[in-house]
């Protein structure tokens, strides 16, 4: 019971968080989607977040997601379920299938993937370009001076409508400036879209103008690695 009020009030002043964030950069809130990132949580821990009146929700695991969702979507209407992790091209079927965002299209053989499954299934998740801004050999993410060529293939060869730009700024560095490289780079290629910002660096994620934030522990608590490839 304790950790349901946690998290029906830890999502609130997040929500708060938001607001003042767009308020203070001059932008409408609403204007601002929370992802909450519920991965490694169980459906106990999400139901209340839920309750509290959230509908988007971010998994980083297809496999994860599948087990964790269709009941929960068929129990609770409106719900938008967003992929923010990495994505195998042999899972482009499933992600097609049951994410309404896919915030990590990254290579060309992710985007062929994708187009065909959705051609296929006539579904259409909003699609974002992931951009490793910090160069990180680690990270996955078109580099910046590549995104530009990568775009013009996603849409020029794939057929693929890509409605916005992704980041995770380096772990050590100040995130600003991440944001802002993000940020230009959709302004020239006339992308309207960000998903920036996580539970650490959201209310700078929204001055640069994120559209989406990605928070997970700010609202869930600290996540206990569950699988030892977390
Ligand atoms: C886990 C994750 C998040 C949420 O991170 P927090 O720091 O817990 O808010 C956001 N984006 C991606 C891609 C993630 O994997």
């Amino acid at each position: 019971m304790i950790e349901t009020m946690d998290r029906q009030s830890a999502i609130t002043t997040v929500r708060e968080e938001i607001v003042r964030a767009a308020r203070d950069a001059g932008r409408d809130p609403a204007t601002v989607t929370l992802v909450a990132v519920s991965k490694t949580f169980g459906v106990e821990a999400i139901e209340p977040v839920i309750a509290a009146g959230q509908r988007v929700f971010g998994e980083n695991r297809v496999q994860e997601a599948k087990a964790k969702w269709p009941a929960l979507i068929a129990r609770h209407p409106g719900i938008e379920l967003h992929l923010v992790g990495s994505l195998q091209s042999n899972k482009a079927k499933d992600a097609v299938a049951l994410f309404d965002a896919i915030h990590s299209v990254d290579r060309t053989s992710l985007a062929e993937a994708l187009a065909k499954e959705i051609v296929k299934q006539g579904r259409r998740p909003l699609l974002f370009v992931e951009v490793n801004t910090g160069a990180e050999t680690q990270k996955s993410g078109v580099l910046p001076q590549e995104a530009d060529a990568f775009l013009a293939a996603c849409r020029d060869r794939y057929g693929l409508v890509i409605s916005g730009l992704m980041c995770i700024p380096p772990h050590e560095e100040a995130p600003a400036p991440h944001f802002a490289l993000t940020a230009k780079i959709a302004r020239r290629n006339g992308l309207k879209l960000l998903s920036m910002g996580m539970s650490a660096d959201f209310p700078t994620a929204i001055a640069f103008g994120a559209t989406h934030v990605r928070v997970g522990t700010a609202i869930f608590g600290t996540r206990v690695p569950i699988r030892n490839e977390l």
